[in-house]
């Protein structure tokens, strides 16, 4: 569910908020907020001056006083005036650039979470809720950005109460010491205008901020509102789907999610309420400026009929009064508006706070050029948060140095969970894990993770150049790359390449890069393992998108390509693992049969057996 805007929240809550966001934002860069503060007290001392200089000009004709000496004084302060409006302007500009630099940072800082907190968190289901929060809370990406004008309308807004309090001073001595009752009554109906205006202001703006930046909530998901393109796109709107729009004349279906919604009951009703709380909130603006500016006169106005006012400091304080409840009134929408922002925010923050679970290790691991790193299961199991079944249970092995292991089973019966908690993207629930006899708990995790070599089914490239891609680095070693790649199969490719190692994957970065298909992709994700040289290489179905030559090129160089090494070779095609010394076989969540490819298909009451004849037909055909 998004977060409830409209719900109602205690004033600390929305404190603490405002205040952790802000905390956030100044960690980013501490100054901004002080330069940007610095130009708001220039922008409010120079309407100042220049409202001061009118009454002085005024008072002067009035007065007959000098020409040369009110000519020299005028002269001066435009030249001040012009002065500070060039130092603010100059340092406005900087700390636009400097805004941007902070949104940009922030708009990382989730990602670069993701990218770092345990493995195991990103994939629970508080998490992933969390996301889903995150993602609406955000929704048109108006939140943080938000932020910097609120926050500095606030700042500004602030100083201008300074100031008018400053400047028009004299008017509350006036009021407080006059016998008069008018001008005091009819400051009094001002602050009470300004209150109730604030009231139906803080309303009207809710309305309407609901409207904008909020996203229906889980039961109005049929009847969306929201028709960002990015949400189209998350709804089936996308180009890839082109030709099973086509075939299945699905664009109905997807319009329903989409389009539609404009003429949706639901959706009217919102749009209605959003216009509603715009025209209300600037009607409420436009009545509070007008009544102040009317009252401000009258006040100044019975001031100086009673006598002992001249006519520049009626000017002087009618602006002072006019600004003063326009600046508070001001004050308190930016500050509701920015509770409203950081309350956005909630979420992101609460994902910022995420901490760690896993136990990172202290152990280094011992670095061996003879890669005499065993590996034990003992009695592992491992659910998954939030799951009743187990994805592995009571799991045992040894992994024999420099073994060969093809790992079989049906889909789902715990093959990936095994290589993940092997890896250390999850710890298991019971038993444990050994390295040459060692928790591998105790062992630094990012030493530790350096053993392995992981093609998972679900690997990822990057948008950068093909030899980035196997170093996983800005630097690599051209010849490795290109023996890694070879061996992968992806030999014909690179030659055919005009800029061989150097070309784009995709055109994000260049419009000279190239769309890889799936089996491509695998090839270099199989290259990439080779290059990193790791201990372990463990391979999760690596063929699948291979057509037969290629597998067979890849199975023909595998002893190449792994040399020396432990490895664990994933597949749920039966011939493909026949290469292997050994077969580990799982069903539902268990390791059920363990032994060479003869072995196993002799025991005529075992999987291997039923799911090789299961196959055979195929793999008869195939071989
Ligand atoms: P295999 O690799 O043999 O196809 P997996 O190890 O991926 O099987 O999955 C084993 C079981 O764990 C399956 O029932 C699967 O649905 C479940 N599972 C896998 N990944 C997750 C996950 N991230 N969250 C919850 N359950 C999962």
């Amino acid at each position: 569910m998004g977060t409830d805007l409209m719900g109602k929240l205690p004033l600390r809550e929305h404190i603490r908020n405002m205040k952790k966001i802000l905390r956030v934002v100044t960690d980013m860069d501490r100054w901004y907020f002080f330069f940007t503060s610095f130009v708001h007290l220039i922008n409010v001392v120079v309407p100042y001056i220049q409202l001061m200089l009118s009454a002085y000009i005024l008072d002067a004709i009035l007065e007959k006083q000098d020409f040369h000496q009110v000519f020299f004084i005028t002269a001066l302060v435009l030249v001040i005036i012009l002065v500070l409006n060039f130092i603010a302007s100059s340092i406005w500009n900087r700390m636009e650039v400097r805004r941007e630099r902070i949104f940009s940072l922030y708009s990382c800082i989730t990602q670069t979470k993701m990218l770092n907190m345990d493995f195991s968190q990103i994939d629970s289901p508080k998490v992933k809720e969390l996301q889903d929060r995150m993602w609406r809370d955000n929704n048109w990406g108006a939140g943080i950005n938000s932020l910097f004008w609120q926050f500095n309308a606030i700042l500004y807004g602030c100083f201008n109460i300074i100031g008018a309090l400053v400047v028009g001073a004299p008017v509350v001595g006036y009021v407080l010491h006059s016998r008069q009752y008018e001008p005091f009554l009819v400051l009094l109906l001002l602050i009470l205008l300004t209150a109730v205006g604030m009231k139906a202001g803080v309303y009207f703006k809710k309305k309407d901020h609901f409207f904008m930046f909020t996203f229906p909530q889980e039961e109005e998901k049929e009847d969306l509102s929201d028709f960002s393109w990015e949400f189209a796109e998350g709804r089936g709107f996308h180009y890839k789907n082109g030709k099973d729009v086509r075939i299945y004349h699905s664009y109905d279906l997807l319009k329903r999610w989409t389009t539609d919604v404009y003429h949706n009951k639901k959706f009217r009703r919102r749009l209605k309420d959003g216009a509603v709380g715009l025209a209300g909130s600037e009607a409420v603006v436009s009545v509070l400026h007008t009544a102040m500016e009317g009252g401000a006169y009258l006040m100044v106005a019975m001031m100086a009929l009673a006598g002992g006012i001249s006519v520049g400091n009626v000017v002087r304080l009618s602006g002072c009064l006019k600004n003063l409840f326009s600046a508070i009134y001001g004050v308190i929408q930016d500050t509701a508006e920015f509770a409203l922002t950081a309350r956005k925010q909630v979420s992101t923050l609460e994902f910022l706070e995420i901490s760690d679970e896993m136990y990172k290790g202290k152990l280094p691991v011992e670095k061996r050029s003879d890669n005499e790193y065993q590996i034990e299961f003992k009695h592992v199991s491992f659910r998954y948060p939030g799951n009743e079944q187990y994805a592995l249970k009571d799991f045992s092995m040894k992994l024999k140095i420099g073994e060969k292991l093809a790992i079989v089973g049906m889909n789902g019966s715990g093959k990936t969970t095994m290589i993940k908690l092997l890896c250390r993207l999850y710890d298991p629930d019971e038993g444990e894990i050994l390295l040459n006899g060692v928790d591998i708990r105790k062992f630094k995790m990012d030493e530790y993770s350096r053993l392995f070599s992981v093609v998972f089914q679900d690997f990822v490239l990057f948008p950068y150049m093909l030899a980035q891609n196997v170093a996983v680095d800005v630097d690599y070693d051209r010849e490795l790359v290109r023996k890694c790649l070879t061996d992968a199969g992806f030999g014909e490719k690179l030659q055919e390449w005009e800029k061989g190692e150097t070309t784009y994957l995709n055109k994000e970065f260049d419009d000279n890069g190239v769309e890889i298909s799936g089996g491509e992709g695998q090839k270099i994700a199989i290259a990439r393992s080779v290059y990193k040289d790791a201990p372990f290489i463990l391979l999760d179905e690596p063929t699948a998108a291979l057509d037969p030559l290629a597998e067979y090129e890849i199975y023909s160089n595998f002893d190449r390509i792994v040399g020396t090494k432990t490895a664990i070779y994933i597949s749920h095609r039966l011939s493909s693992c026949r290469f292997c010394e050994r077969i580990a076989v799982f069903h539902e969540g268990r390791l059920v049969q363990y032994g060479s490819h003869e072995e196993l298909v002799a025991d005529t009451r075992g999987k291997y057996y039923e799911m090789w004849h299961a196959q055979a037909s195929y793999y008869q055909t195939k071989k």
